[in-house]
């Protein structure tokens, strides 16, 4: 049933939110769709939003090219809420007076779109209702490729994911493909072209690196023996977090209180955010 698979979900990525540290005391955890306002003021959003925004959003873009691939439709598949889908993300984001949103480097766009729509609003009610949000992209995450080397992105079928059985992490990350030039185990390699190697500058230490630069460009080690560390960081750096999540699922009257409180205090600064909006553009107190 397609309704479990979503509440199902819902539950997993609230528990691993939980278990990877947000403290629901310090941090305010709600659920998107308990926030009606998010809705109306995407449509409000939505009208000062460019279609050409939309059809530049790398999600859109990259759907497109998959079906043209496929030599489908180029709008095969494609509906009105994925292809209007950065405007939700862009009240989102307005709704709460961001400052910063951290980000990936390919999001970056979603906060550039948020920052236009919001000065669009900004001039054209003469007002300063909307604070212009500032993307954050820590360095250490800007350059993390998928498993095959490509852009990290589900629809190529190349991410880890946090909830993933630890086996099967290990075996995506043996089988990555590694600099083309290692054909036998006595070809010299260049790490830098290699996507293991990014995976050891996010997860090594300096030693470790020393390591697979020597060994890689002399070929005094093979690729499996280099991609070792890096899986052994992951799965340490996963299990716990894993076995966390799997304590918050087994208490699903927690995680729902914590987002249902969460849901409520969300939705008290939504609603004045989202009444300034509306006394702003004239549609209360006529
Ligand atoms: Fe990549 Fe390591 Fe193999 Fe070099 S030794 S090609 S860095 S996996």
């Amino acid at each position: 049933h397609r309704g479990d698979e979503l509440r199902h979900s819902i539950r997993e990525v609230a528990a691993t939110w939980l278990a990877l540290g947000l403290d629901p005391d310090k941090a305010i955890l709600y659920k998107q769709s308990d926030i009606p306002e998010i809705f109306e003021l995407n449509w409000v959003l939505s009208c000062f939003t460019p279609k050409g925004f939309m059809n530049k959003a790398h999600a859109y873009k990259a759907r497109i090219q998959l079906n043209n691939q496929k030599g489908d439709d180029q709008d095969a598949g494609i509906n009105m809420g994925l292809y209007g889908y950065p405007c939700l993300m862009n009240a989102d984001i307005l709704l709460f007076d961001s400052d910063l949103v951290p980000v990936g480097k390919d999001q970056k766009q979603h906060v550039e779109f948020a920052r236009d729509i919001a000065v669009r609003f900004n001039s054209n009610y003469k007002s300063d209702l909307f604070t212009i949000p500032e993307p954050v992209i820590l360095d250490s995450t800007e350059t993390i490729p998928g498993l095959d080397g490509r852009k990290m992105s589900k629809s190529y079928d190349n991410t880890i994911s946090l909830r993933e059985p630890i086996e099967l992490i290990s075996s995506k990350i043996k089988k990555m493909p590694t600099d083309p030039a290692r054909i036998r185990l006595t070809d010299a390699g260049d790490p830098k072209k290699c996507p293991v190697w990014q995976l050891h500058e996010v997860y090594s230490k300096e030693p470790t690196k020393l390591w697979v630069t020597e060994g890689c460009t002399t070929a005094a080690i093979g690729c499996l023996e280099c991609k070792r560390p890096v899986i052994d960081s992951i799965v340490a750096e996963l299990e716990p977090i894993q076995k966390r999540a799997e304590e918050y699922e087994k208490d699903p009257d927690i995680v729902r209180s914590i987002i249902l409180e969460g849901s409520e205090a969300a939705r008290e600064e939504a609603k004045v955010t989202l009444n300034d909006v509306r006394v702003a553009m004239g549609l209360t107190n006529w």
